[in-house]
């Protein structure tokens, strides 16, 4: 079951990953860390745009409608009251003169009144009257018809008003006119004609006093939608920084820890590697999957190659024969699923190559002509010094002779500045890739380039054992061989419960040879005794040059009287062999004296003796003889 909690935070983690572009290219990471930018100036653009434009429409309503408004209304209301009041006065005036121009002032208030509401309707504003120059007002701006359904409603119901207003006007002029020349007495008429305009005017005050209301009631509401405005903005563009900056800090923090992190810790690696020091246990976490993650990744795949190369180094050295280094580098062949493989030793001095990893006795199971064996400059790799590979060239090599459905690529292994080995790969043409090999060629490559020095000293140390083990002169074991191998000789036989047959061979009166002949004539006299003896015995018995002209042979698990049988094989040899000298052939004649161990004795050196004692009999009994030891012979007092 899922822990919710781990799960939530992976949901968060996978988040932050996709709004920090994580596992984008760098460059589209940066693109869209600018669109990013740029997308929160816009908001913010858009912000200050949208309040400024909400500002400045109200306060247009306000500066070039309401207030304009307002005002031009209190002119109006001021007028009509004035009017009210003149026609409160009108009915006690007794001169005609002075009610004439009582009347001639309340036509020019109404003719006031009428000039604001052209005002209003047109959309302007109105100074105050200026009476002596007879101006009553002044337009100073002019808006564009504002559409106001209210406005209109007032200013055609103000129009009404001061309409009706007019014609009563005219008829208390007519009855106060009439009454004041004598000619008329409708008091009662005149004055119900009075009250009727007054209540006019009462109403027209009143319309104007509503829509003076209204008007400041929209001014109210207008100045609180600025305040409002004003207000928020700086509240909404503190919010817009705090989440755009939020989001940025989120933004650097990951791409700090997705580049500079990785970054930081390949260079400790390089570091430590340049120290000396290559520690995969300290491998850098991928933690995105743009390029850096890459980077991350090769280097990680790189700092385990250098250790697996490294660590293979270290192991090879502490290998015990050359052997165990092939068979490591044919494991590594196999860990990149390079299994068809063969690897040459190649013996320069002796022109020849073989077989050494996997062990192929039988010349023609290799996938080459068998001559190349004991003519390696066949072989063209070891002619060139160079890769040779059949995929491009199927017939590149005239030797390889497996066909034509298998591809071969060969490396040579440069030993001392020539080729000291040759490694072959076989593929299937069916699934070769030339990319996929090449990849693992060139790793396997790396492998050996590491792996040659090593191979080198064993093999040189192979044959400074060699030249220490064996005589220069015929070129079989010396004592030293004895002594070093006596033990593992030893035990095997012992193991086996069965017997070793000792034969010490000398030369009969070989000194004669040296004074007849010269020294150089004995040194060949002893190469081809030497000759004889070995062929004379079986490949897994051993001829051990014991002294100047004594030779011991050692034959293994050997049967009842087998021992007598090859010493005497080795006395009739020589016997009937010619041996060469300068003027003609020569004959020599060699004893020979038998042991058997642990027959004879459980001492192995002490076996070794009774055949020396016996080649003593043989030496006193005329030469030229076999002797089978026997305890009659060893008085210990002679030896
Ligand atoms: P015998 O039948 O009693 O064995 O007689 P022999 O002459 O073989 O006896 P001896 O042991 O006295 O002589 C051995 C000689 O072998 C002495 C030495 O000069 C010679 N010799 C030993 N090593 C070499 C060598 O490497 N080359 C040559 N040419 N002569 C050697
Ligand atoms: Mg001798
Ligand atoms: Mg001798």
């Amino acid at each position: 079951m899922q822990h919710p909690k781990s799960d939530q935070s992976s949901g968060f983690k996978k988040l932050i990953k996709f709004i920090t572009f994580v596992n984008m290219p760098i460059k589209e990471k940066f693109i869209l860390f600018f669109f990013g930018v740029l997308f929160w100036f816009m908001v913010m653009f858009a912000i200050s745009i949208a309040s400024s434009i909400v500002i400045d429409k109200k306060t247009d309503e306000i500066v070039n409608h309401l207030v304009p408004h307002e005002r031009i209304t209190h002119k109006i209301i001021r007028k009509l009251q004035a009017l009210r009041t003149d026609m409160s006065e009108i009915g006690s005036i007794s001169g005609v003169k002075e009610f004439d121009s009582k009347l001639d002032l309340a036509q020019a208030r109404v003719s006031d009144i009428r000039s604001f509401i052209q005002v209003l309707s047109a959309g302007g504003q109105a100074i105050d009257i200026n009476r002596d120059d007879n101006k009553i007002l002044e337009t100073i701006t002019v808006i564009p018809a504002h559409d106001d359904v209210e406005k209109n409603a007032y200013i055609e119901s103000l129009k009404e008003y001061i309409d009706s207003f007019e014609s009563k006007l005219g008829e208390v002029s007519e009855i106060k006119k009439a009454a004041l020349l004598g000619n008329g007495n409708e008091y009662e008429r005149l004055r119900e004609k009075i009250e009727d305009s007054k209540f006019i005017l009462s109403n027209a005050i009143s319309l104007s006093n509503n829509f003076s209301i209204t008007e400041a009631s929209l001014y109210s509401l207008h100045s609180g939608n600025i305040r409002a405005v004003t207000k928020f903005m700086p509240y909404t563009f503190i919010a817009v920084l705090l989440v755009s900056s939020t989001l940025l800090i989120i933004f650097s923090i990951s791409i700090s820890r997705a580049i500079a992190r990785p970054v930081k810790a390949i260079i400790e690696q390089i570091r430590s590697v340049g120290e000396g020091r290559v520690d995969i246990t300290n491998k850098i976490r991928v933690s995105s999957k743009d390029e850096i993650g890459v980077l991350t990744q090769d280097f990680n795949d790189l700092m385990e190659e250098i250790h697996d190369l490294s660590t293979f180094k270290k192991v090879i050295e502490e290998d015990d024969s050359v052997e165990d280094v092939y068979s490591r580098i044919a494991g590594v062949f196999e860990k990149f699923g390079l299994d068809n493989h063969i690897i040459y030793e190649i013996s320069n001095s002796q022109n020849k190559m073989k077989p050494v990893f996997p062990i192929i006795l039988n010349e023609n199971a290799i996938n080459c002509n068998p001559d190349i064996l004991h003519d390696c400059a066949l072989c063209k790799v070891k002619k060139t010094g160079h890769m040779i590979s059949s995929f491009n060239y199927p017939d590149i090599c005239k030797q390889f002779k497996t066909g034509l459905d298998k591809i071969h690529v060969c490396l040579p292994m440069i030993i001392s500045g020539s080729v000291g080995g040759v490694v072959q790969f076989l593929f299937d043409k069916k699934y070769y890739n030339l990319a996929g090999q090449d990849r693992r060629i060139y790793k396997v490559e790396q492998y050996l380039s590491e792996a040659v020095p090593v191979v080198e000293a064993k093999r040189l140390m192979n044959t400074l054992r060699e030249s220490a083990l064996k005589d220069a002169l015929t070129g079989l074991y010396n004592r030293r061989f004895l002594q070093e191998y006596t033990e593992t000789l030893i035990a095997g036989v012992l193991r086996r419960k069965k017997n070793i047959g000792l034969i010490m061979c000398d030369l009969d009166y070989f000194k004669q040879v040296n004074d007849i002949y010269g020294h150089n004539v004995g040194d060949s006299v002893l190469k081809t005794t030497s000759q004889i003896i070995s062929q004379c015995v079986r490949n897994s018995d051993l001829v051990i040059r014991f002294g100047g002209e004594e030779f011991l042979v050692i034959t293994l698990d050997i049967e009842e009287n087998e021992a007598v049988d090859i010493a005497e094989k080795i006395r009739k040899t020589l016997e009937d062999t010619k041996i060469k000298v300068f003027d003609g052939m020569i004959k020599k004649t060699i004893s020979l004296g038998i042991s058997e161990f642990p027959k004879d004795t459980d001492s192995f050196w002490q076996a070794i003796k009774y055949a020396d004692v016996a080649l003593y009999n043989a030496k006193e009994t005329g030469r030229n003889k076999t002797v089978r030891f026997t305890p009659d012979m060893w008085t210990e007092s002679e030896f």
